[in-house]
């Protein structure tokens, strides 16, 4: 019987069980690369890789991003399979952005692994939750994997963002969401279009990741900063979702007349839609994460469940402890 080798590599792994070697996340010479999602922490070296297996909505966000694909890709959509000598690879649905996988991996040996990016096991506007696959091997993030990060319910969440929304409004000024351009901010531009708020997206990639969302099944339908249609609402009343504060002020200075630019910016209210505003009071914002929290990491590793866990990102560790007390074989991956 092989051995499983994992090491890191950038902030992804190279995986190495009997002659199969694969690159998740990350990229080795002459070799294949499961690339589980198009945030930039998961890109590191893929221009190495031999080929790339992603879904198609990977790669046109990639596109949308701005990344020159120099790389052979292999589609590989959720629930297809696909294979080179000595194992069977299947993607998984990770619920976390558009496009996103978990790779299931069925060695001829025997042994199978279940490797998840980051994940997301709650349902959202734009994103389907991420279902558990048994495996014996379970390589998962920890991005919120301690006991303090449990999210209220995303109802919850969505309630107070679209209160937050229409009093910011009703009070003459313009909330102004802060959330990653792929995933977050799309979520947040359907929840606000759902709550009958018109939206202003504040960054060029925010709206082309949003042309990949609609693509793949969402109807966003936010305007530019520099359109007409986003100064009449600018002024009439509406919310602008944004990757940057920084550069959506520097937008709206380079977009809007001088007099106009001023009087936006002097109506801007800042919220930030992250995880961590759960443990920040010096963020104004909502818990809206597209991870899963400690409770949703802990079920979901349960249901796998598999003989060995490997945990990887910022709470590692206390994870793997955690895992540990709950009669899990648990090491983290640092
Ligand atoms: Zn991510």
């Amino acid at each position: 019987m092989s051995t499983l080798k994992l090491r890191k590599q950038s902030d992804g792994f190279v995986l190495d069980y009997g002659y199969v070697r694969l690159a998740l996340d990350t990229g080795v010479e002459g070799e294949t690369t499961l690339l589980t999602h198009a945030h930039a922490d998961h890109l590191k070296g893929i221009e190495n890789a031999h080929r790339v297996i992603a879904t198609q909505a990977t790669r046109e966000a990639l596109l949308a991003r701005g990344h020159k694909l120099r790389t052979r890709f292999e589609i590989l959509e959720h629930n297809e399979r696909t294979g080179q000598l000595g194992v069977v690879i299947t993607s998984l649905n990770a619920g976390h952005v558009v496009g996103s996988s978990m790779y299931h991996l069925q060695f001829d040996e025997g042994l199978s692994v279940l490797y998840t990016g980051d994940f997301n096991v709650i349902d959202s506007m734009v994103h389907v939750a991420a279902k558990p696959k048994a495996a014996d091997v379970l390589i998962t993030e920890a991005t919120y994997g301690a006991p303090e990060w449990i999210f209220p319910k995303r109802q919850k969440i969505y309630e107070q963002i679209l209160t937050a929304t229409e009093e910011t409004i009703e009070a003459g000024r313009i909330p102004t969401f802060q959330a990653y351009s792929l995933g977050k901010a799309q979520e947040a531009i359907a929840l606000l279009q759902w709550g009958g708020f018109n939206v202003v997206s504040g960054n060029h990639m925010i709206t082309e990741v949003c042309k990949v969302y609609n693509r793949h099944g969402s109807d966003l339908r936010q305007s530019s900063l520099g359109s007409e249609r986003a100064r009449n609402m600018l002024k009439d009343g509406c919310a602008i979702v944004s990757s940057s504060f920084h550069h959506t002020r520097k937008n709206i200075r380079a977009h809007l007349d001088s007099g106009t630019a001023i009087d936006v910016l002097g109506r801007l209210e800042h919220f930030v839609l992250s995880g961590w505003t759960l443990g920040d009071s010096s963020k104004t914002g909502f818990p809206l994460s597209a991870h899963s929290d400690f409770r949703g990491l802990l079920r979901f590793a349960k249901r796998v469940s598999p003989r060995i866990i490997y945990c990887f990102t910022g709470n590692a560790a206390e994870y793997s402890g955690h895992l540990s007390k709950e009669g899990f074989s648990a090491v983290p991956l640092e």
